[in-house]
């Protein structure tokens, strides 16, 4: 972006946010004008995968990869699953931007998962 139009953009923010400033297409240049400012300051933050839920294909291929053996151990020793009751498990987080893939899968025993999530520091 060139300067010229960085200045037009800001005198156009500034004018948003001195008249009409409740108004939906206000907001939306608003919004659209300080995403676009965070995300050039902040060039290399990840965003959160669209898609959080695994697929079923996703949830076979950690399910057999992890021979249906619980990964997270914190309530079990590693008990092993049936596939009616495990939880697919982030194992980055997907609020920490976690991506939803296989490798960053793993089989999670019910009661291990739930406690998981309670562990999770709010940031
Ligand atoms: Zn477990």
């Amino acid at each position: 972006m060139d300067a010229d139009t960085a200045e037009a953009e800001w005198v156009s923010y500034k004018e948003k946010i001195s008249h009409s400033t409740d108004a939906q297409d206000s907001i939306r240049a608003r919004l659209d004008f300080l995403m676009r400012d965070l995300l050039s300051s902040f060039p290399n933050l990840p965003l959160k995968d669209k898609q959080r839920e695994f697929t079923h294909l996703q949830k076979m291929a950690i399910f057999r990869r992890d021979q249906q053996t619980c990964q997270v151990k914190i309530k079990c020793d590693g008990v092993r699953v049936v596939w009616d009751n495990w939880h697919c498990d982030h194992k980055d987080p997907w609020s920490k931007a976690g991506p939803t893939t296989v490798e960053n899968g793993q089989v999670a025993c019910p009661a291990c998962n739930l406690s998981k999530g309670a562990q999770v520091p709010v940031a």
